[in-house]
């Protein structure tokens, strides 16, 4: 008979649940909206009381506070040794009719995962930090995901601070205003988690509660503009026209057929369009429109975009237009560390939690971040796959679930 050995503390502990729910609930109160979500725009005074709150929680919890000079938040919980931290991160600024669960849901682990620890009286080998990374949303700035940015070297931090909102008011003088102008150094991570909301349909959809995110989807958009010739609609006859919105409909489907034919997670989509001049008895003369692809292989993401220049070539020859393509952003897909991820999936397993691998279809901190030290995602599901919108949902189990698989990987690898 196998001898009966109690499994050691840190694969025994599980987060309070009730407690997450209740850190979030209490969080969508500052800038809740009549209809249930939240408006707390990067580095308003809401955003600065928002802050507040969870650098409060998280220094109730041992945690040592610092911000850097983006306004990022590390609050760290010491380990036994000074070695590089195991993090977790995302944000708490919101889109302008936000939901609850974008970002915070993220931080709001974190402060569950430092809690449980604390409570439990673990003492992890290396410190665990608690990441708050500054204007995530893009929203009232731009770039998006300015702070995990920064932190990444994507963009420099005089750029970003330099940055204006439509009232004039530089980022560098509104993280003074609310209090997160800070002078710390960024720590270096020895790994990073982010918990998430899927923000898509497909767990779900397919019963899963757990999402291992393998990576994120490569982007390539393009401004596409395509030239006819204005006439009148009524003496000008069908075959005589240079009709570019004509034209530029045809393309409209090509990138759906060019999004069909491609394989593994290949998304295509037309969101803009404006018509010139735009009036019902004038053949319009001036189209132009953006192309959003996606796609996890660098490889069929170029080849996708060589479609779509093909396929200008073919209509602009059919329909005597002029089609002008310009690539207006370009974000190389970005795979997340596979032994992390397979923690993360491994980990669910052991709770047992229906977990799936899945990618990451919207930009996330996480995505910077990983060119800075192994990272990994972990997505939950939330109802209808809906986000940035104020009815956005999650179930209190769902993101229990996703927590509990947050604090066994971040044990495994912090060590206790
Ligand atoms: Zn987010």
């Amino acid at each position: 008979m196998a001898a009966i050995i109690d499994p050691p503390i840190a694969t025994r502990a599980r987060i309070d649940g009730a407690r997450l729910w209740d850190s979030l609930m209490t969080l969508a109160r500052i800038g809740a909206t009549p209809k249930g979500g939240v408006r707390r725009l990067a580095l308003t005074e809401l955003d600065g009381q928002g802050r507040d709150r969870v650098v409060g929680w998280l220094r109730d919890a041992g945690c040592d506070i610092r911000v850097d000079a983006i306004g990022n938040v590390f609050a760290t919980r010491a380990g036994r040794t000074g070695a590089p931290a195991v993090a977790i991160g995302s944000h708490v600024d919101t889109q302008p009719s936000g939901g609850k669960f974008d970002g915070n849901y993220g931080v709001l682990s974190g402060l569950e995962v430092v809690r449980t620890l604390a409570d439990a009286g673990i003492v992890t080998e290396r410190p665990v930090t608690v990441a708050i990374w500054t204007n995530e949303e893009g929203t009232r700035f731009t770039p998006v995901m300015m702070g995990s940015g920064v932190y990444a070297g994507a963009f420099t931090l005089e750029h970003c601070l330099a940055q204006r909102d439509r009232d004039g008011v530089s980022v560098g003088d509104a993280l003074a205003a609310i209090g997160y102008a800070g002078r710390d150094a960024a720590p270096r991570f020895h790994a990073y988690f982010e918990p998430h909301i899927e923000q898509g349909p497909i767990l779900e959809r397919e019963g899963f509660t757990i999402g291992a995110v393998s990576g994120a989807l490569g982007q390539r958009w393009f401004d596409v503009t395509v030239t006819g010739q204005d006439a009148h609609a009524g003496p000008t006859p069908i075959e005589m026209r240079r009709d570019a919105l004509l034209a530029a409909s045809r393309l409209v489907l090509e990138v759906r057929a060019i999004a069909c034919a491609h394989p593994d997670d290949a998304r295509g989509t037309v969101g803009q369009m404006y018509v010139s001049p735009n009036s019902r008895n004038v053949i319009p003369g001036r189209v132009e429109f953006s192309v959003d692809f996606r796609n996890a292989a660098a490889g069929t993401l170029d080849a996708m975009c060589e479609a779509l220049a093909r396929a200008a070539e073919r209509v602009a020859a059919e329909d005597g237009v002029q089609v002008d393509l310009r690539e207006v952003v370009h974000f190389p897909p970005c795979a997340f560390d596979p032994a992390l991820v397979a923690g993360v999936e491994a980990g669910a397993r052991a709770l047992g939690h229906p977990v799936r691998r899945i990618s990451s279809g919207a930009g996330h901190d996480a995505v910077y971040v990983a060119r800075t030290c192994p990272t990994a995602m972990i997505f939950v599901p939330c109802a209808d796959g809906i986000s940035h919108n104020e009815i956005e949902s999650a179930q209190p189990e769902h993101l229990a679930a996703g927590a509990d698989v947050l604090l066994r990987s971040v044990l495994e690898v912090a060590g206790a």
